[in-house]
């Protein structure tokens, strides 16, 4: 995912972090106090979800069933996610939380 805002505000000390290179799942660094903050995972994980409903949603409303709905969701959920990227983007802003690094080197041991 990719979240284009030109700065976040720090929670920690509300300087300004640019978000020029960010990416979900990687931190960021606040050049004021050298913390680091990666956007909240439940925020993600809504985003992620209701652009998977809403694609379900949209192709079940258009007479799609069975086998062909699951194909045309899966197809078009990634064109939806960035959607509504977009669309949370502006209604709700990405929430910071503390990046606190994930051990393995590759993001994946998510703690829920
Ligand atoms: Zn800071």
């Amino acid at each position: 995912m990719e979240f284009r805002r030109k700065t976040f505000r720090c929670p920690n000390c509300g300087g300004e972090i640019p978000t020029g290179q960010f990416r979900a799942g990687k931190p960021l660094s606040c050049p004021m106090c050298s913390r680091q903050f990666q956007v909240s995972r439940t925020y993600a994980n809504a985003v992620s979800w209701s652009s998977l409903g809403f694609t379900l949603l949209f192709f079940y409303l258009l007479g799609l069933r069975g086998v062909q709905l699951l194909i045309a969701t899966v197809v078009m959920w990634l064109p939806m996610l960035l959607i509504c990227i977009f669309i949370f983007d502006k209604l709700i802003p990405p929430r910071l939380e503390l990046y606190y690094g994930d051990g393995s080197g590759l993001g994946l041991s998510e703690k829920d």
